[in-house]
Parts: C-alpha cells; structure tokens; sequence
C-alpha cells in the first residue's frame, strides 16, 4: 500500500492551487481530478467571462486577481482582462505543465473514509491513501434550486449554454446576481423580453463586497439593459411554480401571481460538491460547512481541509479566486507544521505567500468597507 502524504479532491482553481503550494513545500501530494483539468470552466455558457479582470501587476507585489500560482497571470498569457471560461481551463493547463504538477485526470472519487488516521480515497480507478486530504471539489457541478415549490418545473441557469439560441420571447429569471444579471444581458441583447424576479433592488449597493453585491463588470451590464422597454424587475421572492398544459404560474411570497409560457429561469447559485465526504461535515446555521478558523480544516475532524469558494468564517465569504487562494497557505503552512518542518522553513515560505497573495490567517481586515 502507497500512502501519499496529501490527496486533493479536485482539478479547478482551488486545487492545482493549492497543488502548487505543496510542491514548492516539498510536500508529495497528488491531485485526483474526475474529468479534466479547468473541467467547471469549460461548462461555462459560451458568453460567460471571468468577473474579476485580469491585469499583470505580479511584479509590484500586487498579483493579477485570476492567479492561483505565484509567478502566473491569467492576464499575460492571455492579454485579456476578461478570460472566457475555455481561456482559463487552458491558464490552468498551463500552470500544471510549467510546473510540473502531480494531477491524474479522470479519475472520480467515489467515497471517502479514514481508518486510523489513513485517509481511504475509493475512486474509479482504484484506491488511494494518503495522511491528509483536502477537499477542492468545487460547486459548479452542483447547482441548487433551493426553497422553491415545484422546482423540477424550473430550468438552473448553468444548463443554458448559449442563451441567444433559446426560442420563445418571453423569459422569467430568477435571481438577480452575477448569473441572473449576465443571463439576462444576453437575452435582452437577442430582443427577448425578460422579467427579473429578485428579494431587493439590483442596484441597492448597501457594501463594497463584490460577494454580496454585483461587480462592476455585471454593474455595467446591468445598467445597459435596466431601461430596456424589453426588461422588467419585480422586487420579490418566488415561492411556488405550478404548471398547467400551456403555462407556469410562479407564487410570489406576497402572493402575487407572475404567468410564463417558459419555464422560469433559475439563477440560484450552487452549493459545495460534498457526496463523498458529506460525513465529515457540520454545518453553520447558514448551510456552510463549518470550518476551523486557523486552518480551514472541517470542523471536529482532523487532517481534512476544504479549499475553494465555500470557505466561510464569519461573515467573511471566500467565493472569488482572489479571496479563496488566500487560504491555500493557510491550509499547506498547517500540514507543514504537523510534518515537524522548522519554524524558519515554515516562515521562509509564509512570507513569500503572504508577499504573493496566497496566505491570509488575520481575517480582522476583511471586515474593511470602502468609504468612497
Ligand atoms: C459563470 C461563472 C463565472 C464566474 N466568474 C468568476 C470570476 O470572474 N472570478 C472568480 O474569482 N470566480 C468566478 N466564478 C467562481 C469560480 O469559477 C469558482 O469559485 C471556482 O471555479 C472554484 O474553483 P474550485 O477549484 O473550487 O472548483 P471547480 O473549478 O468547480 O473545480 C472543481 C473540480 O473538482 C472536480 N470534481 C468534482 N467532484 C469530484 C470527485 N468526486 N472526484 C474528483 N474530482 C471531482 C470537478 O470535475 C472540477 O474540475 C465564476 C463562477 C461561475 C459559475
């Protein structure tokens, strides 16, 4: 039986990140990843941008925001500020063939346990075992729907790939952030007629955290189409869908009543891909796993860490790249410490990923809100 010191679940950002720390901390790991490297980013619909822009800024400390490896920038092998999904698989592609990074592609995991101490990763080709395992299996491939009656009469908004090849007119989305916004931009782009259901005003920006509020990317895109004859807002949450031969009727919780020929659109976000490890998890009253602060292990559990955008702490949401890569040190800098490396070694390397945007353990300044 091989034991590998660390296993990480997942070939997106959070785990070839998280990869590339390890190797630099001479620490064997092996990345097991259930179809290919960037495989989410690929699923992307076709008109789907990065968000956050890329710029090549590593060299004045301040490390392109899309980057999950220092010394790397979405923005300088592309030269674009907005990567489509296609262009940042092949970012992460290229990360993994510089540097040479231990990932064995198609291989899905199946079930997770640990027996005395030894993690037991059950795959489809094989098992593997390993001392630690981090857990970097993304959300993208788990879309939720969550709250609504009749949600199989709703269509979640990750299944359309390309929203100007829809037929019909009319559209109802659901859900008024990153998603439903860029959702709705395209259909109105294509002259289709779209109501936007969503609890509070698009435009209400009550903080400066682009995780709550939509980013001035989508802001802008927003602010094109809001006066459009062909768009309509209703401030409101949908309770139920029904539907009858012809139409749906979506149940707000005022009750008022919307109709649609089509099924409602849901942009409701996604949750963390956890069948294989579900048992390891506690929960927060908010639904995210619970985590312990000083090392993002779950809670309660020892020797098992989530990395990627489920990370919370608080009120502190780590669903952006440039939020969640802040944590891959966090994660690498404990498994150090339990491997009995020097504090000098540990420091040498905190420092430079702290330098570098890959190591936050302070979360006090994350609470700072722009004032102008
Ligand atoms: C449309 C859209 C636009 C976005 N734009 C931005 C943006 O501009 N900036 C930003 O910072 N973030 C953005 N995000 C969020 C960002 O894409 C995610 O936060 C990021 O992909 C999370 O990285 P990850 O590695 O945790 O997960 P993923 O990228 O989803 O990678 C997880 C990997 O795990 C694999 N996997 C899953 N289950 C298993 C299993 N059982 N066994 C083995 N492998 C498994 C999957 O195949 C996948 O490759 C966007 C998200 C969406 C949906």
């Amino acid at each position: 039986m091989t034991i590998t010191n660390v296993i990480i679940v997942g070939g997106g950002p959070a785990g070839v990140g998280v990869a590339s720390l390890l190797k630099q901390a001479d620490i064997s790991y092996l990345v097991l990843e259930k179809n290919e490297i960037g495989h989410s980013f690929l699923k992307w619909p076709t008109s789907m941008e990065m968000i956050t822009p890329s710029f090549p800024s590593n060299a004045f400390g301040q490390i392109d925001l899309n980057s999950i490896c220092i010394e790397t920038s979405p923005a300088f092998s592309f030269n674009k500020e907005h990567l489509s999904g296609k262009e940042y698989s092949e970012y992460l592609h290229m990360v993994t063939d510089y540097f040479n990074l231990n990932i064995q592609t198609n291989t899905e995991v199946k079930t997770v346990h640990n027996h005395k101490g030894i993690w037991m990763v059950e795959t489809n080709q094989g098992q593997f075992f390993a001392r630690y395992l981090i857990w970097a299996a993304g959300e993208y491939q788990n879309p939720i729907i969550k709250d609504i009656k009749g949600a199989k009469h709703c269509t979640h908004s990750s299944l359309i790939k390309n929203p100007s090849k829809l037929r019909g007119e009319k559209f109802v989305v659901v859900g008024g952030y990153e998603s439903g916004i860029q959702l709705t931009y395209d259909l109105i782009k294509s002259n289709k007629k779209v109501t936007l259901i969503n609890p509070n005003p698009i435009d209400d920006k009550y903080t400066s955290d682009p995780s709550k509020i939509l980013s001035p990317y989508t802001f802008n895109k927003y602010t094109e189409i809001k006066n459009s004859p062909n768009y309509t807002e209703v401030l409101g949450e949908l309770e139920s869908v029904t539907k009858n031969q012809t139409t749906y009727q979506l149940q707000l919780k005022d009750n008022s009543i919307i109709e649609s020929t089509r099924a409602p659109i849901c942009a409701t976000g996604f949750s963390l891909v956890k069948g294989p490890i579900e048992k390891y998890i506690s929960y927060r009253e908010d639904g995210s796993p619970q985590l312990v602060e000083q090392t993002d292990e779950f809670y309660g559990q020892e020797n098992i860490y989530l990395a990627g955008p489920s990370v919370r702490h608080d009120n502190h949401i780590f669903c952006f790249i440039y939020k969640f890569r802040q944590r891959f040190g966090v994660i690498v800098s404990d498994i150090m410490r339990k491997e009995n490396y020097i504090d000098q070694e540990i420091d040498m390397l905190v420092n430079k990923w702290k330098e570098n945007g890959m190591y936050l353990s302070d979360l006090s300044c994350c609470d700072t809100e722009c004032v102008c």
